[in-house]
């Protein structure tokens, strides 16, 4: 199946191992820490979910109640991005719209990447996957008693289903999260922090995990599903949770999982830009129902970059904000609400409200400060379209994944379209193998994790990890050039020499050293694509070129 994806890639073949810096990065060990099997408590179940995200529990709701299945959250259960998911889910909802124009804006936004089996598959979904959350207790806002439909940036047609106002992830989790509570077979860890993939003889045979509470165990299982999602946390500006921190990303690329795209990410055009304050991420939906962008001298300034204005696809806004920042050299620009009817604003956007006012700022009159932040990770592990990886026995769905879908740049509101979709298929992928292969005991391989050098002692993780940080803002973030990505790379690989060797004991050292290490491959495909599409723009290879119409696999 996969190589019906593969078959699409083409990347020139002199860029293929002698590219600067895409040569396999060597690591230090197969697994972050030594382990003996002997010594740890071994759990079993047969189907385990890394992730407890859209992707995760839609993956676990579709495993039939015979079968057991583990769900690893890494924090609270209700700490994921797709808690904090504003906007909505696209779907084909209205009659008046049209599945050939959800797909043609998906593959209009992927700017020539998208496979556009992927897509049609995906959007044709959409109304099914949207109807079962209906079924699942998840309140979308109505209108007149149908769903009601935002409109967003890049689509042709209001077709975004949202629920509470501007919280619609909030209000999906919590129906999905409820549904599997009640389920007798589906067991929750929280709290619990999976290291690495464990493989044997070429298959996935579970994970190392750590909590405060066991310590360090062993989960061995039948099939594992990766749903960890995204990697903002590499960035200084990001509108991403603590836990996006490229767990997923890092331990596939241990265990020898295929990825590629890592050079695209996107960055959100508008978070929330205050000093000191939490970043957060304020909705498109805000420019869908008309909310101007104005730089530091009030100027609008979206109709001199594309003829959709503020609804421009967001690599075109987020550039733009970049470039009229530093033409007026301010460290932001401005949401402007003010032209907009006060009473249907509040009633719309009901948390954006509160937000704005615990800074003092009345968003119907005063302008609210925005600069661009990273937002999604387009690219990660390749799944084929039933959510399968290259390594058998592992399959993964959401924004830990490259399925496809949305080629150098996602439409807005599809990417918990994506997480259900694919949620589902891996589910049902893996209940028909469960039922072909019957009911087996799991056997335990002879697995182990050898490790010599430990010791943090030397190391402040916290400074490190805020100077990675600002390195892949300046450096990997909306615009980049070759100097700046040879400069990012050694100043990376200067901190990988020193940090990957290390053992650590405690996630905060684990979290560092998959952040460096996917630091690394972001950099390295970015120094590759030597043209700007979709998300990526080189100020030095300002165009598209048809010779880079293809992937970067790492
Ligand atoms: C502020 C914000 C607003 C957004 N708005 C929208 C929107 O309106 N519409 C839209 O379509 N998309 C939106 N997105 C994107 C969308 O929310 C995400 O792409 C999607 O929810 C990802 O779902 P997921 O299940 O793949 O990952 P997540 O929801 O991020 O879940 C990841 C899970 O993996 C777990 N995990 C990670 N690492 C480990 C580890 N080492 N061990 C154990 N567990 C681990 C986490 O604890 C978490 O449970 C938004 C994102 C953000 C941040």
């Amino acid at each position: 199946m996969l190589a019906g994806c593969f078959a699409r890639m083409n990347i020139p073949d002199k860029y293929q191992y002698d590219a600067l810096m895409l040569k396999p990065l060597e690591l230090p060990r197969r697994y972050l820490v030594g382990f003996d099997p002997k010594e740890l408590p071994h759990h079993f179940t047969d189907v385990l979910i890394i992730g407890g995200g859209v992707a995760g529990f839609r993956s676990a709701l579709g495993i039939p109640e015979s079968q057991r299945v583990l769900v690893i959250t890494k924090d609270q259960v209700r700490e994921s991005n797709s808690q904090y998911a504003q906007g909505g889910i696209a779907g084909v909802l209205d009659p008046e719209d049209r599945f050939d124009d959800h797909i043609a804006d998906t593959l209009n936004a992927g700017k020539g990447l998208c496979d556009v089996d992927v897509v049609e598959g995906v959007v044709r979904e959409a109304p099914g996957r949207i109807g079962e959350l209906i079924d699942w207790g998840t309140h979308f806002d109505q209108i007149n008693g149908s769903v009601a439909l935002g409109l967003e940036g890049g689509h042709s047609h209001a077709r975004i289903a949202h629920a509470l106002g501007d919280a619609t992830g909030r209000e999906i989790m919590r129906a999905v999260i409820q549904q599997a509570r009640a389920r007798r077979n589906i067991r929750i860890w929280q709290n619990s922090i999976t290291i690495d993939l464990l493989s044997h003889e070429g298959r996935c045979r579970g994970v190392l995990v750590w909590d405060r509470r066991r310590g360090f165990a062993l989960v061995w299982a039948r099939a594992v599903i990766l749903a960890t999602g995204g990697a903002g946390q590499l960035y200084r500006e990001t509108t991403n949770p603590a836990i996006a921190t490229a767990d997923g990303h890092a331990m596939a690329y241990r265990a020898g999982v295929r990825l590629r795209d890592m050079e695209f990410m996107q960055f959100h055009p508008t978070v929330l830009y205050i000093a000191g304050s939490a970043r957060h991420l304020l909705t498109e939906a805000l420019r869908g129902e008309g909310a101007y962008l104005r730089d530091s001298l009030g100027h609008r300034f979206m109709p001199d970059y594309h003829p959709l204005a503020e609804l421009a696809p967001r690599d075109t806004v987020s550039q733009a904000i970049a470039s009229q920042m530093a033409k007026t050299h301010h460290s932001n620009v401005y949401l402007d609400l003010s032209h907009l009817d006060p009473e249907f604003i509040r009633k719309r956007f009901p948390g954006i409200d509160r937000l704005c006012r615990d800074f003092n700022i009345d968003f119907t009159k005063d302008q609210i400060p925005v600069c661009p932040g990273a937002h999604y990770m387009i690219g990660g592990v390749i799944v084929d379209p039933l959510g399968r990886t290259s390594l058998p026995g592992l399959w993964a769905a959401g924004e830990v994944t490259s399925s496809g879908l949305h080629g150098a740049n996602r439409l807005a509101s599809n990417s918990l379209l994506e997480g259900l979709v694919y949620g589902a298929r891996c589910a049902a992928d893996i209940s028909r193998f469960l039922e072909e292969s019957g009911p087996r005991p799991l056997e335990v391989p002879p697995i182990s994790g050898s490790s010599s050098e430990a010791g943090r002692d030397s190391i402040d993780l916290v400074d490190l990890r805020e100077s990675l940080r600002a390195l892949m803002w300046r450096r990997m973030g909306i615009s980049r050039d070759a100097d700046g990505l040879r400069d990012a790379a050694r100043q990376v690989d200067f901190w990988c020499r020193y940090v990957l060797p290390h053992v650590f004991q405690d996630p905060t050292g684990w979290a560092m050293q998959n952040m460096l290490l996917v630091a690394r491959l972001m950099i390295a495909s970015a120094n590759a694509r030597e043209e700007s599409r979709g998300v990526h723009r080189r100020l030095d290879y300002p165009e598209t070129s048809s010779e880079w119409r293809c992937h970067i696999e790492l």
